[in-house]
């Protein structure tokens, strides 16, 4: 188990496109073993490669451990193949932004393909906190953070007293 320390913005690797993947092997294997532990004991309900420092493209997630049951899920290589015309907003908070709170406005759900840990394709349609949750990492693989889709003024507010 290692638990690896998460990088604060606006440390320049949050703010970068990462790269593929492409083939799992166990050194990504573990990687994301890794990015799983940090996660919970942060603790968070998701967490995406760049947020340790890895300008690569997986992240995990596990929406349901603080109310119960873990469900942790691995993503190699994400993308939204659909996403629904209904928008919501709501709050995010980011572990790479402590103390910041931003109201954020996505497609209510969306579906996603990815590669699991054993390497097989997998798809599912996440809805609720899950499609939040999904979207605002995947955001972090194209070196997005939530401060990015804020206009100018809810971005200030939103950094009022921030120190990285
Ligand atoms: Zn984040």
């Amino acid at each position: 188990m290692s638990v690896l320390p998460i990088l604060h913005w606006p440390d320049p690797v949050l703010s970068r496109p990462c790269a593929p993947v492409g083939t799992v092997d166990e050194a990504i294997r573990q990687f994301a073993r890794d990015l799983l532990d940090t996660m919970y004991a942060a603790p968070g309900r998701g967490l995406a490669a760049p947020q340790v420092g890895r300008a690569l493209r997986v992240f995990v997630m596990d929406v349901t451990w603080k109310d119960g049951a873990p469900d942790p899920v691995v993503l190699f290589d994400p993308v939204i193949d659909w996403a629904s015309d209904v928008e919501v907003a709501g709050p995010e908070a980011c572990l790479s932004i402590p103390g910041v709170t931003a109201t954020v406005k996505r497609p209510a759900s969306v579906r996603m393909r990815w590669t699991t840990l054993d390497g097989s394709a997998a798809a599912a349609t996440f809805t609720g906190f899950a499609a939040v949750c999904a979207q605002h990492e995947l955001d972090h693989l194209d070196g997005r953070v939530i401060l990015d889709r804020l206009a100018p003024e809810s971005r200030a507010a939103a950094l009022a007293g921030y120190a990285a």
